[in-house]
């Protein structure tokens, strides 16, 4: 029986898989069919594992995304490890937390780079060779609660994740008509090394927890379907949304 959510014959690139919320999408894709390669800068031998236990093909990119020069070529050592690049996950970010009046521009510059310049070059490296080989391509961008609301103490996290959720809706205007459906997930509070600090803080982990209608955190598994259904023919009408995948926190 065939479904619209089969990625079977299909390869998808997830940036910082190695842990947390990418590794969850590359084993969600990876469930759905699709072949995956990781571009991180730790080794992803966890994810391999549980990648090919679902009899699927991995490849590990070693790639530090703090800075743009790496970009083209995991594009193409993807294409030629494992024959093809269908879906691009642009997941790998990290967040700095400081009083506005105390940010310092590395910590403004850190973030930015890895969190907003390198998600928009790697889709541009993504979207040349789609649109090069005149196929179809998905991207789905990692954005944020913070690409709705303001947040506290993280300015260059909210700023990059309310420049991620731009970005997709400008490139799924652009590309919509070459064959590329870009859209995002903006996860709600979901239990990874980024959030460590939040949890472990008594008083924010109660301010958190009791405004999720869940009434729990996430889980990085939550993210796997919604993943799988923006890599997919499923979504093939979507084009420039930003998911919001939290437990009902926005509707709050
Ligand atoms: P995580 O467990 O800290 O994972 C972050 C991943 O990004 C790791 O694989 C990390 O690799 C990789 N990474 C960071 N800097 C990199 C660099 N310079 N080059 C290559 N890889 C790099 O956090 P997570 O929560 O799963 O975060 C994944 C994405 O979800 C991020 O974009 C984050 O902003 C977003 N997000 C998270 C939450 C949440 O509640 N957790 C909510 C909304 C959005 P290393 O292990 O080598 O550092």
């Amino acid at each position: 029986m065939t479904t619209p959510f089969d990625l079977s014959g299909t390869v998808a690139l997830v940036t910082g898989a190695n842990t947390g919320i990418g590794q969850a999408i590359a084993v969600a894709l990876a469930g759905a069919g699709a072949d995956i390669a990781v571009a991180g800068r730790s080794a992803p031998d966890e994810t391999q594992a549980m990648v090919e236990r679902l009899g699927r093909r991995f490849l590990a990119i070693p790639a530090d995304v703090s800075s743009i020069a790496p970009l083209p070529g995991v594009v193409e050592q993807a294409v030629a490890g494992l024959g093809g690049l269908d879906i691009l996950v642009n997941n790998a970010g990290i967040i700095r937390r400081a009083d506005s009046l105390d940010f310092t521009e590395d910590d403004w510059d850190a973030v930015m780079d890895v969190n907003l310049k390198s998600v928009f070059f790697l889709c541009q490296a993504f979207g040349r060779h789609v649109i090069g080989r005149g196929g179809k391509g998905k991207i789905i961008n990692i954005a944020s609660m913070l690409s709705f609301q303001g947040g506290i103490r993280v300015p260059s996290y909210t700023a990059s994740k309310s420049g991620v959720a731009g970005l997709t809706k400008l490139l799924a205007c652009e590309w919509a008509g070459k064959g590329i459906n870009v859209n995002a997930i903006a996860p709600g509070y979901v239990e990874t090394n980024n959030t460590a600090q939040l949890r472990s803080d008594p008083q924010r982990n109660t301010e958190i927890l009791g405004r999720i209608p869940a009434g729990r955190w996430s889980v990085p598994a939550d993210l796997g379907g919604p993943a799988v259904f923006l890599a997919s023919a499923a979504s093939d009408y979507v084009h420039g949304t930003i998911l919001p995948v939290d437990g009902g926190w926005l509707a709050r």
